[in-house]
């Protein structure tokens, strides 16, 4: 489809219509509704390349995939049927499964997956009957930061876990082993799937690790405020890995999505000065990532520098934003540091 696709724009200046292209992929064996998906998924990808052209962004025509970054097939409705060791599908007939848990609901979508590791999975959409409980939980501001992966305003503390470094190290190794691998060799091959092995293993105990810790939020508070934050820009622009790695976009998602069955009430607040300003009087103390514990010349507040920010996150959700947003000049804060220098 890519292939034609190509082609037709090199010499007509047009892409090949979606009706043109169902038909081409009719005879690749597939169930229909899955080819016709596919035909989507390509055109999607294409058009979204001529939109982003003509904004002005730097992006490349779709490429060819190889089989390694084959992803999935997705059943938009029928095509194949669940029995209890088994999935019959078109038109790849009976497959042996392993059924993790029984499925609740009606089942909607089918999509078998591929991972790099090379297992493959199959992942169901089911409908289920909305129920939410009563959840009269207090209220709790959160900081995600990245030397811990929570602060709350309670001041307890949710750190990342230890052993993630154990199989980051792990990972370290296989790439250095890979990469002194001859290239088209099938030493290479072998390395290459023990690194995405040990990739998927990080992946899981890292997810595993967050609904956990997202599902214990939103059953034991009713409220919970965090920032909104723009963790793709912050990737691209500061911090880089760290971030992705300790997952905070993932779980402010998990935490919004859960919250709902759980009848807790989520709200982002605006991340603008949430470890600058003091969560007690107001004031704008500048600070910069090195500084660990804020303390207010104003009033007096000592307290770890992200345990404030999450109280202020927590008062901004409640609406309770201090009202006196000073922000002094860095003489006047000076003074007003020595001042309180000198009662303490
Ligand atoms: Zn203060």
């Amino acid at each position: 489809m890519l292939e034609t696709t190509k082609n037709r724009y090199k010499a007509e200046g047009v892409f090949p219509s979606k009706k043109e292209l169902r038909e081409m992929v009719k005879q690749q064996g597939l169930y229909s509704q899955v080819a016709q998906e596919l035909v989507d998924r390509l055109l999607d990808a294409v058009w979204r390349f001529v939109k982003l052209k003509k904004q002005g962004v730097k992006c490349g025509f779709p490429r060819f995939k190889s089989f390694d970054r084959l992803k999935s097939l997705n059943y938009p409705q029928s095509g194949f049927k669940l029995e209890a060791k088994s999935l019959k599908v078109t038109p790849f007939g009976v497959v042996k499964i392993k059924l993790h848990r029984p499925i609740e609901g009606k089942i909607k979508t089918l999509t078998l997956k591929r991972e790099s590791s090379g297992k493959w999975f199959a992942v169901f959409v089911v409908e289920v009957k909305l129920q939410v409980q009563v959840n009269c939980g207090l209220s709790i501001g959160i900081d995600l930061g990245l030397s811990k992966l929570a602060v709350c305003s309670d001041g307890s503390i949710i750190k990342n876990p230890r052993h993630f470094k154990k199989h980051e190290e792990k990972i370290a190794l296989l790439c250095r082993r890979l990469s002194c691998k001859k290239k088209g060799s099938k030493n290479r091959v072998k390395a290459k799937l023990k690194l995405a092995v040990a990739y998927e293993r990080l992946g899981n105990v890292r997810s595993d690790f967050l609904h956990k810790t997202s599902h214990r939020l939103v059953h034991s508070y009713g409220l919970i405020a965090l920032e909104k934050l723009n963790v793709k820009g912050m990737v691209e622009h500061k911090f880089g890995k760290h971030i992705n790695d300790a997952g905070w976009g993932k779980l402010a998602n998990m935490i919004s999505y859960k919250a709902e069955s759980a009848g807790c009430k989520i709200i982002f607040v605006d991340p603008k000065n949430t470890s600058k300003q003091c969560s007690k009087c107001g004031l704008i103390v500048p600070k910069t990532l090195a500084d660990r514990e804020h303390r207010c010349p104003l009033c007096g507040l000592v307290l770890d520098r992200d345990l404030n920010a999450s109280v202020n996150i927590l008062n901004r959700a409640l609406g309770q934003r201090v009202d006196t947003l000073v922000e002094l000049t860095q003489e006047e804060l000076m003074l007003k540091q020595e001042a309180h220098t000198l009662q303490g």
